[in-house]
């Protein structure tokens, strides 16, 4: 009896790729200077799987997260303005629900990637602090389908990443 005679039947499909894509059309712009890759879009859970990518001078805006975050950093360094250390290349971060923080890279750092899963949300705030806007899984769909239309993917290649 082979391995898929065992498989249940109402299992997802499983994922192996590369992380790092050799197609720069892959990485889908979220700021000026920031971007991410989709790796896992878990729409039954509400949680994405992604590697973000800073070069200088990338900040990405004051959030709040109802929900944990996992980041191992690949290449760079950033830091949080809200805390006092520095994330380098080889570190684990954990955030755990109700961190907030502004992620930035710093002068002299041309790039920063990070591997982050993220569950819940990013909920975006003005300098005023009230809530402006937010991000999750869906919203992360939106701009990936949107991407991959306009630099000729098709909307339809973010599927792939989606379970
Ligand atoms: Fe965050």
């Amino acid at each position: 009896m082979g391995q898929s005679d065992l498989a249940p039947p109402y299992a997802i499909p499983e994922m192996a790729i590369a992380a790092l894509p050799e197609d720069e059309r892959l990485w889908v712009p979220q700021a000026p200077n920031v971007w991410f890759r989709p790796l896992l879009l878990n729409t039954t859970e509400g949680q994405w799987v992604n590697l973000l990518r800073v070069r200088k001078s990338g900040v990405l805006s004051r959030h709040r997260h109802p929900a944990t975050v996992h980041g191992y950093v690949i290449k760079g360094s950033w830091r949080y303005l809200e805390h006092d250390w520095v994330a380098h290349a080889g570190m684990y971060v954990f955030e755990p629900p109700g961190e907030i923080h502004t992620l930035v890279v710093d002068e002299g750092v041309e790039e920063m990637i990070t591997f982050f899963h993220i569950s819940g949300a990013l909920i975006y705030f003005d300098d005023a602090g009230e809530t402006c806007g937010y991000d999750d899984v869906h919203t992360k769909i939106d701009m990936c389908r949107k991407h991959f239309a306009e630099v000729g993917l098709g909307e339809d290649y973010v599927s792939q990443f989606i379970r």
